[in-house]
């Protein structure tokens, strides 16, 4: 029986993991849940888990009644409480943001398997989680569906034979689009993803290619692989999830229909797999053609911004991932348009500059400035758009 906390419970990644575990109840139990706020949407699956800690880490929520079994608590503690609980084995964290970093380092240095949504975690304190996970015999198992296709193709070889790791991107709803006609879309136009429903801010990170940037610099980590061996591509249908190339020049590559239910099911049971009848198979004659573009660097300059920041290192991805958070905020309330949130990105990290990070005071004082002064940015960016129409 693996048992498993859930954090983020309560959102896209948090929902289907908890349809994966239900599916299994002889191999998976539940033993937290961790929401923000959403505490209705909470106590109906600690009614159907019964895990033994329910957490709101927003104290200003009321907590539901307790029933016996699962002892509710909130705020900040209680998820760290839940991030290092003893009798857990598995913490999957299906956070948002850079807010999931330190759960990240107290699973890993209670020595748990961390199954990892939060990609921002590793972006904003890379060396700090691979340290963590060192020091408390924790692992690190990839749920990005780009990671776990490289986890898989890499079963069996070390970093040594690899010559490239090839990330594929679905291009977002603008694909092929140039940069001009972006700035009339809507946040209603960004979050229709033509291929994956996620949560809203993931959903803009793919509509800017800003989340194959944060991707990028998470397999740099992950795998330790240099930037110069990373790339990206688009690949519309988002079938295959991953390349990797090998030193002898041939090319794995995994392949499957675009769920998260089945990496998630992989980064519970890694390094073994098990049947589950739920998932649907891939059926190469109705995915086909398989298309692959380059990425559009001009229309999407994210990316490119969020490369540079992986390369240059020290606080630059922290910096990166904190304005992009506040960025995607931003144009979501309708503060920016699609265009200026590269603008924003790129303002701050110009203007911040760049500074070694040492410990994990220092990424979240470099996140709280970076925010600070994205905020600014916005504030800025808006005052100038008044009258201006492009
Ligand atoms: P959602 O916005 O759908 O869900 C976020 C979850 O985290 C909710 O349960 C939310 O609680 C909770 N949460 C948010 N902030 C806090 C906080 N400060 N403290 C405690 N709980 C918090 O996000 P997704 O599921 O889409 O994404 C989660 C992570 O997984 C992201 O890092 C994303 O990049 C990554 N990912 C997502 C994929 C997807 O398909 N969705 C694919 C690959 C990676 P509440 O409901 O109360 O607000």
């Amino acid at each position: 029986m693996i048992r498993i906390a859930v954090l983020g419970s309560t959102g896209s990644i948090g929902r289907s993991a908890l349809e994966v575990i239900q599916r299994h109840p002889g191999q998976f139990k539940v033993t937290c849940l961790v929401a923000e706020k959403s505490s209705d949407a909470l106590a109906a699956q600690v009614a159907l888990f019964n895990p033994r800690l329910a957490v709101l880490a927003d104290k200003t929520v009321p907590l539901p009644d307790g029933d016996g079994i699962t002892r509710w608590a909130s705020g900040w503690e209680a998820v760290l409480e839940a991030s290092a609980d003893p009798e857990t084995d598995v913490v999957l964290n299906a956070l948002v943001g850079a807010a999931g970093l330190q759960p990240t380092l107290t699973a890993l240095e209670a020595g748990h398997r961390l199954a990892l949504a939060n990609k921002e975690s590793l972006v904003a304190g890379g060396h700090l989680v691979l340290s963590a996970a060192e020091q408390g015999s924790g692992e690190i198992v990839p749920i990005d569906s780009e990671h776990s296709a490289i986890l898989q193709c890499l079963q069996g070889y070390s970093p040594s034979d690899v010559q490239r790791l090839v990330l594929t991107a679905s291009g977002g709803p603008f694909r092929g689009r140039e940069q001009e006609t972006l700035w009339d879309v809507t946040p209603e136009d960004a979050l229709k993803h033509p291929t994956w429903s996620m949560g809203a801010k993931i959903t803009i990170d793919s509509a800017t290619l800003a989340n194959k940037a944060l991707e990028i610099i998470e397999a740099h980590f992950l795998y330790g692989i240099a930037y110069k061996r990373l790339d990206a591509i688009v690949h519309p249908q988002s079938v295959i999830h991953s390349l990797v190339e090998f030193v002898d020049g041939s090319v794995l590559a995994q392949l499957g229909f675009p769920t998260m239910e089945l990496p998630i099911l992989y980064a519970l049971t890694y390094p073994n797999r098990i049947e589950d009848i739920a998932l649907q198979t891939y059926d190469p004659v109705r995915s086909s053609p398989l298309t692959f573009e380059p990425i559009d660097d001009a229309a999407f300059p994210l990316f490119k911004v969020g490369v540079n920041a992986g390369r240059t290192g020290e606080c630059a991805p922290a910096v990166y991932n904190a304005a992009n958070e506040i960025a995607v905020q931003a144009f979501l309330e309708g503060t920016i348009r699609f265009p200026e949130m590269a603008d924003l990105v790129s303002g701050t990290i110009d203007r911040i500059g760049n500074s070694a990070v040492t410990g994990v005071e220092d990424v979240l004082e470099i996140d709280r400035s970076a925010r600070s002064l994205a905020t600014e940015v916005a504030h800025s960016l808006s005052k100038t758009r008044v009258g201006v129409s492009r």
